[in-house]
């Protein structure tokens, strides 16, 4: 686990020195629906509630007819349910962030961001001492109870239904 840590560190840290602001999932996750934003139309936005309507005017799937979406910028949904599902904005609200000249990465919570991950191997921990080296237990012994062990029918070899009565 120790060795685990410090490479994930040691892989942050890089990351972070290359410039990236977003992590490659994240960019991944983006990359196709930045592909798809130019091909809607925003028919109507409220900018006190950051409420837009996008409609389609591309048929990517061939299986239904063109429809639109309701996206909220300040609640993050949208009607298709990716911005809500993922927390990263669907083509929809890019869209939307678009026809307002709005930057898209403001609406990618934070925890996307490679500085925050980073921030989470900063931390450092000891690995397991040796057993010989482990602090003596003074709580209570726990043992399974054989009567509820399961015999290869998958039933317990207590066949009575224990109550609160047996447990006093
Ligand atoms: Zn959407």
């Amino acid at each position: 686990m120790g060795t685990l840590w410090g490479k994930r560190g040691k892989d942050w840290t890089k990351n972070l020195s290359s410039g990236k602001e977003f992590t490659d999932n994240c960019m991944k996750g983006i990359a196709e629906e930045v592909e798809k934003f130019h091909s809607y139309n925003v028919l109507a936005f409220d900018r006190e509630s950051h409420y837009f309507v996008v409609q389609e005017t591309v048929n990517n799937r061939n299986c239904r007819p063109l429809t639109h979406f309701n996206v909220n910028l300040q609640t993050r949904t949208c009607d298709c349910g990716r911005f809500q599902t993922f927390h990263l904005p669907c083509s929809h609200a890019i869209a939307a962030c678009s026809h307002i000249n709005h930057d898209y990465t403001t609406v990618i919570p934070d925890l996307y961001r490679v500085i925050n991950v980073f921030k989470i191997y900063i931390q450092s921990f000891l690995g397991v001492p040796q057993e010989d080296n482990w602090p003596s237990y003074l709580g209570d012994t726990l043992m399974h109870d054989e009567r509820m062990r399961q015999n290869k029918k998958g039933r317990t070899n207590s066949t009575r239904i224990r109550t609160e009565i047996d447990t006093v």
